[in-house]
């Protein structure tokens, strides 16, 4: 089932036009959600994925957002990092921030040259030369690993998760680090031989710094609304206190830093 509107600009578009402008959905001052710390979140526009919950699909059209220039963000970035401290900085999180990837790694140089700290919260969906290098310049990675069958993870996001686990490997190579993050969304999410399945396969990356489950919710139907979508979970309730906490056992017997969020 389609449940948006599918567009026909492929991705490398964004990459390309525009070199000194970031085609972003939102900015967040003060974040202490997306990577350690205090930190300036750029919500950039575009995805791939279609997720069946997001809570943000007005970020989701590749042509929507705006286009601000990187360095009226770098300038920004700079005039908060009193606040960002010993371990906060700039996370840039989406849509989907490696649509922008060549862009993001003149804004990560700017902010490093800066002393700024960087993350980049991705689902993982491209895995090229380009994204190598901006790894480079990421100090910590957030990576959505959404479901480990790929079957599901179709399901759910209406992709495959082949290169977000290659990405995940690729990073473990560099030796640099990594969040993993899952998305615990009853009936889609919560099979426990499929969360063991997810744990196996990291358990022994030595980059994955913590592991954060984020409880599904209902937030961002209000959007689906307003956009004359369809909501597929409707009927779908938040994950129980006791369910988060069963899950939770699962992560804890294969990493030791879980949060529960
Ligand atoms: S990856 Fe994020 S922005 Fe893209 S559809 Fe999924 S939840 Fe929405």
């Amino acid at each position: 089932m389609i449940y948006f509107p599918l567009q026909d600009i492929e991705a490398a578009k964004l990459n390309i036009d525009d070199p000194d402008h970031l085609r972003i959905h939102s900015l967040e001052t003060f974040g202490t959600h997306d990577g350690p710390g205090v930190r300036m979140v750029v919500f950039v526009q575009g995805c791939q994925f279609r997720c069946v919950y997001c809570h943000n699909p007005d970020s989701i059209d590749v042509k929507g957002g705006m286009l601000v220039e990187i360095s009226e963000l770098v300038k920004r970035a700079v005039q908060q990092k009193n606040y960002f401290g010993a371990e906060g900085g700039v996370t840039v999180s989406g849509g989907e921030p490696l649509l922008q990837r060549s862009k993001l790694i003149t804004f990560f140089k700017l902010l490093h040259e800066q002393g700024i700290n960087t993350c980049l919260d991705s689902n993982g969906r491209l895995n090229n030369a380009e994204v190598h290098e901006l790894l480079e310049y990421t100090d910590i990675l957030l990576l959505d690993v959404k479901h480990i069958n790929d079957e599901w993870h179709h399901k759910l996001t209406g992709l495959s998760n082949k290169t977000t686990l290659e990405l995940a490997a690729y990073r473990e190579s560099t030796g640099r680090p990594m969040w993993l993050r899952y998305v615990l969304v009853p009936g889609w999410t919560d099979q426990p031989e499929y969360i063991e399945e997810w744990c196996r396969h990291f358990t022994n990356y030595k980059t994955v710094e913590r592991v954060e489950i984020i409880s599904f919710h209902q937030m961002g139907r209000h959007k689906w609304d307003s956009m004359g979508m369809i909501y597929p979970l409707i009927d779908t309730p938040v994950p129980t206190r006791e369910q988060r906490h069963q899950v939770k056992a699962i992560f804890k017997k294969y990493f030791k830093n879980i949060a529960l969020k």
